[in-house]
């Protein structure tokens, strides 16, 4: 996990966007750090975080920016997207309002966001099968539908949360080379 002193090819910014409290900053913690906190508000304040990888024998920085509690609807700035060539569009299984915004967050993306910017719809707290409200099979036709990729995943349990940014940066990484 470590970034230090690392040759780095290439550096990716990746944004994370959907409704507040659908374990974005979780999803993040579990990615850079490898750490998870059922008190979400462990990481407020924090604009971004890195971690270096290796793909295709090339050093590439993901640099993942998080929204830190600006997610109502349009308080997202356009700083945030300018610059990003992955997004991470995150709602949580349990919670079908947090689904149901998604049209709404891509929407967003698509209209600050470079047009080439490689997408995927995450459905989180995958390990809450019991109150999942959001079925699997409505999110895959969704995301086939709107070309983006798609896993469920959960920061709590590390399901998928690496495959996830893999898809995303790898998909990126083949764009660009
Ligand atoms: P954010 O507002 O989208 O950044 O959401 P947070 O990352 O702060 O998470 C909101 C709440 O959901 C916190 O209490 C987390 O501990 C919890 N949470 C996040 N990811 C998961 C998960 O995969 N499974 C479960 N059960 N809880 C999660
Ligand atoms: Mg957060």
């Amino acid at each position: 996990y470590g970034d230090a002193n690392q040759k780095v090819d290439y550096v990716f910014k990746v944004v994370l966007i959907g409704d507040s409290a659908v374990g974005k900053s979780q999803i993040l913690a579990r990615f850079a750090r490898n750490e998870f906190s059922l008190d979400s508000k462990a990481t407020i304040g924090v604009e971004f975080q890195t971690r270096t990888l290796v793909i295709q024998h090339k050093s590439v920085k993901a640099q993942i920016w998080d929204t830190a509690g600006q997610e109502r609807y349009r308080a997202v700035t356009s700083a945030y997207y300018r610059g990003a060539v992955g997004a991470m569009l995150v709602y949580d299984i349990t919670r079908r309002q947090s689904f149901d915004h998604i049209p709404r967050w891509l929407e967003e993306l698509r209209s600050h966001a470079d047009k080439n910017i490689v997408i995927i719809l995450i459905g989180n707290k995958s390990d809450l099968e019991d109150a999942r409200a959001v079925p699997t099979e409505d999110a895959k036709e969704f995301a086939e539908k709107e070309g983006l990729f798609f896993l469920e995943t959960s920061a709590l349990e590390s399901t998928n949360v690496e495959t996830s940014f893999m898809t995303v940066l790898t998909e990126i990484f083949n764009i660009v080379n």
